[in-house]
């Protein structure tokens, strides 16, 4: 057969064929994207159940020519494979500074982004963010906040695990984010200096129906509590579940309840016109 007469051995996928070629033009255009100004910052409120803006979540969103609007989960996994993750990360950085004068300096919110952990591995992250942020310490560092996925996991931990203690002896507070979901939450816990866990979602969704997830919420918070931790409740979306978590003593909420991620313009807007939702 064609191993043993050393023929090369080849099955033509058309559909594998046509997901390569996607991929190839979804690379290209997000090279362009950068170029081309295509990406932009929404804001979601973080609240206090009485709804309270404590501060916020940066989160990208790809404007594409022909597709629309892209979500960060169809093109940020391809920019930390080809590296393009560092060029808008430092985008992004020097985005929410430029908020962090206009929203927190006078509103007093912090402003969360999302850093992969391969931009934690990456040496240049604490120098950026000190540039940014105003080396003579102009902006107070307790407006960023940077919230940590488990994505992948660490090449070299112990490296990336100091790093993270550098830039938390700075002043940055880093969040846990997706807390309770992948496999290394307890192990992020137990290692990284994060000051807060951002707990999933997927424990939310069920908490009205189901007395066991009530309980596995209550463990979380009870472990946050036991290590010193704050907690983030994300993903609320109906009065029910905020009075739930309200009575367990939750005291920062997030989801699309009070509001989805929104364009800069119409965050702006709701800060000025209140701080309550
Ligand atoms: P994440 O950091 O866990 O962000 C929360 C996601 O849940 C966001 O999706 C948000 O729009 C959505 N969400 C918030 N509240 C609710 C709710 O009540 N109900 C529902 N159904 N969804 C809600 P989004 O914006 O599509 O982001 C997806 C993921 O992409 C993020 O998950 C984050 O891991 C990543 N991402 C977003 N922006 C960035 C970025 O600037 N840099 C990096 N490295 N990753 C980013
Ligand atoms: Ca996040
Ligand atoms: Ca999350
Ligand atoms: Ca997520």
């Amino acid at each position: 057969e064609s191993i043993a007469t050393g023929v090369p051995f080849c099955i033509y996928d058309g559909e594998l064929h046509n997901r390569a070629l996607e991929k190839l033009k979804l690379e290209s255009d997000l090279y362009r994207a950068f170029e081309q100004d295509q990406f932009e910052l929404y804001y979601q409120p973080i609240v206090s159940p009485e709804g309270v803006i404590k501060g916020c979540e940066t989160l990208i969103r790809w404007n594409h020519p022909e597709r629309g609007l892209v979500p960060p989960d169809l093109f940020i996994p391809q920019a930390e494979a080809n590296g393009l993750i560092t060029s808008i990360g430092k985008w992004i950085i020097f985005r929410t500074v430029e908020k962090i004068r206009s929203w927190s300096v006078p509103y007093g919110i912090y402003i969360s982004i999302n850093l992969s952990v391969r931009e934690f591995e990456d040496e240049n992250l604490y120098d950026l963010l000190l540039q940014a942020m105003g080396k003579g310490g102009e902006l107070p560092r307790k407006y960023l906040k940077l919230e940590i996925t488990e994505s992948g996991g660490m090449e070299k931990p112990e490296e990336t695990i100091a790093r993270m203690k550098k830039l938390s002896d700075a002043g940055f507070s880093i969040f846990i984010d997706d807390f309770g979901t992948g496999q290394s939450s307890l192990a992020y816990l137990k290692n990284l200096p994060a000051t807060t866990l951002k707990i999933d979602k997927s424990y939310i969704d069920p908490i009205v129906e189901d007395e066991d997830s009530r309980s596995y919420l209550k463990l979380i918070l009870n472990l946050a509590e036991n290590r010193g931790k704050e907690t983030v409740v994300e993903g609320v979306e109906t009065a029910e579940q905020l009075s739930i978590l309200k009575e367990a003593g939750c005291r920062s909420i997030q989801g699309y309840y009070f509001s989805k991620p929104l364009p800069a313009d119409q965050f702006e807007s709701l800060l000025a016109n209140s701080t309550i939702l």
